[in-house]
């Protein structure tokens, strides 16, 4: 008897029996789908497969190839590392085992102040192996809170979240725990472990099993650091063999690539501690990569019709007042400095400053579109323990643009600045790009809708024109405007959010900014921020993990070497530097003290794009031997050959449009 009726997302209806699940729902499209089956979202919640469905239920199965879907694989495996851990180490009390990205974790307190070792991790993944093998049920229960309380006695943690719950004080950790209202949910997988959850989980172990415990750290309880400190495990866990290998390999590349290593090893930069953290002094090597970046950058804009300008690194806490910063973005900022004439800051954002250029004298429709262009050096206070290398840090120094334009400008205006963006990105070896577009919370706005529209329109309209994938954040932006962030993928796969063009309906509003237009009659100005490599700083780093510190000839710090072969052929090298330097190459050169082998290898260790080598034939006949990167080793290249080769490699580096 065919008795309840399924909305699959392609909008057909399907009958079912009375207790029908999603897996009957699955198996009834196909075998491949059940068996990709993870979990289903019934009515715009996520759900178990093995839930009987209400009549009318909307239904799609989520597979585990999907975000949604490694998220369940994930926390289902938090779940049975916690089983593992709770049979291996007796009296041990267990608090919140969330997926994060690309894995998971599960925080514990061990009885007698005891601490995971690393070998305990490879017990602990044997254990779990049992359990995977034995394809436990993860079965769901409901309880209300006393009998949960009950249930949950000696684990102190769980106790703690259900309490917070039911008294209506859960936070983010005790929401991701368990769901809101009169009953609390639970899964038990064996009579010996049962565990709080809101689910969804899959429907047993056996579902599982593509996965590696990674490391053990310390966390405080709730973040908290006058809480118990717990002991955290961390781990991956994927769809597939193949996906978790690959996963596997991506971090052994990325852990090459480091950029904080490369930088020590290449003698680019370093974070002294007398400076303290989050703050690097920039050597001699890096400088020049950093100098070579800042000049193809102003090079690009100055042909791009930006106007460049300058502001100071901090002002006093009235313009900050004004922009709003002080209201909104206090905890970024650094202590407020007490001077003779006022509070000042240290500026997080160059944005206000833009404004008063714009502010500081009439302006005319004949100026706009306005582009002004700054790298300006900003200072935001991140917490000691976010601070990471390059990619987060104190203080930095922005490609930043801010861009004054009318409402009709502003869609052109939109798509040339995206244009740009990518074009410079394409110099710097990316290629590959994804968006997202983030668009008004409804709750949280300033300007009128007809502006929003028009511009999140307008964002949206230049996405589809250059065919980049994007995906849309609702209700995402900030309350001042719809943003479009650009994301590129670097030589091992990684995602990097990097550049940013954003509307800003604020600014405009609190600094009174004003042109007169072709009607002779005031209007408000547009305008956009747009940051294109983000900071130097964090670009810089994005590069040398791209490049593995490989740098394009283009911008290599030294881009080749000279070695004469013995001290007879010195004379006959220093006259092949002279002629490279001339020619606008950095060039160095390394005389014959030591074995050529070591010396060669040295060059290469420091990955720099060419090692010449010029022995006798060489000094004979004006030749050098040519060792490049990765290539072949070529002899007797003529010196002028060499030159046009080189400077014809620089020049189609530069040449991406
Ligand atoms: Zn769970
Ligand atoms: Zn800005």
């Amino acid at each position: 008897m065919a008795d309840i009726s399924i909305r699959l997302p392609d909008g057909s209806r399907h009958s079912f029996d009375q207790g029908a699940t999603a897996t009957t729902v699955a198996e009834s499209i196909g075998s491949r789908l059940s068996k990709a089956a993870v979990a289903a979202v019934v009515n715009g919640e996520e759900w178990d497969l093995n839930r009987p469905l209400p009549d009318e239920a909307a239904v799609a199965i989520i597979t585990g190839e999907s975000e949604e879907g490694r998220h369940v694989l994930r926390h289902s495996t938090a779940h049975v590392m916690a089983q593992a851990v709770t049979q291996l180490f007796p009296g041990a009390k267990f608090s919140i085992g969330p997926a994060i990205e690309n894995g998971f974790y599960y925080d514990f307190d061990l009885p007698d102040g005891k601490t995971f070792s690393d070998d305990d991790l490879a017990t602990i993944e044997s254990k779990m192996g049992e359990i995977i093998k034995a394809n436990q049920s993860f079965v769901r229960d409901e309880l209300s809170p006393k009998d949960a309380l009950k249930l949950f006695a000696n684990q102190p943690y769980k106790r703690e979240i259900i309490e917070r719950v039911s008294a209506g004080a859960a936070d983010n950790d005790d929401a991701a725990e368990i769901g809101g209202g009169e009953t609390i949910s639970i899964y038990r997988n064996t009579d010996d472990f049962v565990d709080l959850c809101k689910g969804p989980h899959v429907p047993s172990t056996g579902r599982i099993g593509h996965f590696k415990l990674q490391k053990v750290a310390g966390a405080y309880w709730r973040g908290n650091e006058k809480g118990p400190m717990l002991q955290r495990i961390y781990g991956t866990a994927w769809e597939s063999k193949a996906a978790l290998a690959e996963h596997l390999h991506r971090l052994e590349e990325a852990e090459k690539r480091d950029h904080r290593k490369l930088a020590t090893e290449l003698d680019l930069l370093s974070f002294p501690h007398e400076l303290g953290g989050g703050l690097a002094v920039w050597h001699p090597k890096g400088a020049i990569v950093r100098k070579l970046m800042e000049d193809y950058s102003r090079g690009r804009h100055d042909k791009g019709g930006y106007q460049f300008v300058f502001t100071p690194h901090l002002s006093n806490g009235n313009l900050f007042e004004k922009s709003g910063h002080l209201g909104f973005y206090k905890d970024g900022m650094y202590p407020p400095m007490e001077m003779d004439n006022g509070t000042y800051y240290m500026k997080p954002m160059n944005c206000p400053m833009h404004c008063l250029i714009f502010a500081a004298r009439q302006r005319s429709y004949r100026e706009l579109p306005m582009r002004l262009f700054e790298l300006g050096t900003v200072y935001r206070y991140e917490r000691a323990g976010t601070l990471h290398g390059l990619m987060r840090i104190r203080g930095f120094t922005q490609d930043d643009s801010h861009i004054y334009c009318t409402e009709d400008q502003m869609q052109d205006e939109i798509a040339s600045l995206l244009d740009f963006v990518m074009s410079v990105l394409r110099a710097f070896g990316f290629d590959d790009f994804t968006a997202n577009l983030s668009t008004k919370d409804p709750n949280k706005y300033v300007g009128d809708d007809a502006i929003w529209d028009k511009a999140t329109e307008a964002l949206r309209a230049v996405l589809v024109k250059y065919g980049l994938p994007f995906k849309i954040k609702e209700g995402d932006a900030a309350f001042y405007g719809p943003k479009i962030d650009i994301d590129v993928k670097d030589a091992i796969g990684r995602t990097w959010q990097l550049s940013t063009i954003q509307a800003d309906f604020n600014h405009p509003e609190r600094f009174d900014l004003e042109y007169i237009g072709a009607d002779n009659a005031r209007h408000r100005p547009i305008m956009l921020h747009r940051a294109l490599f983000g900071s130097f700083e964090r670009f810089f780093g994005v590069l040398l993990e791209h490049y593995a510190g490989a740098f394009p000839t283009w911008m290599a710090p030294v881009q080749a070497r000279v070695l004469p072969v013995a001290e007879a052929h010195q004379a006959h090298a220093a006259e092949v530097v002279e002629r490279l330097a001339a020619e606008g190459f950095r060039i160095d050169i390394v005389d014959a003290n030591d074995q050529l082998g070591k010396r060669i290898r040295n060059a290469k260790l420091e990955k720099l794009p060419y090692v010449l080598v010029v022995g006798d034939d060489d000094v004979a006949a004006g030749t050098l031997g040519v060792n490049p990167r990765g290539g072949e080793v070529e002899r007797g290249v003529p010196l002028d050959e060499f030159v046009n080769r080189l400077h014809a490699e620089v020049d189609a580096q530069l040449a991406v449009t």
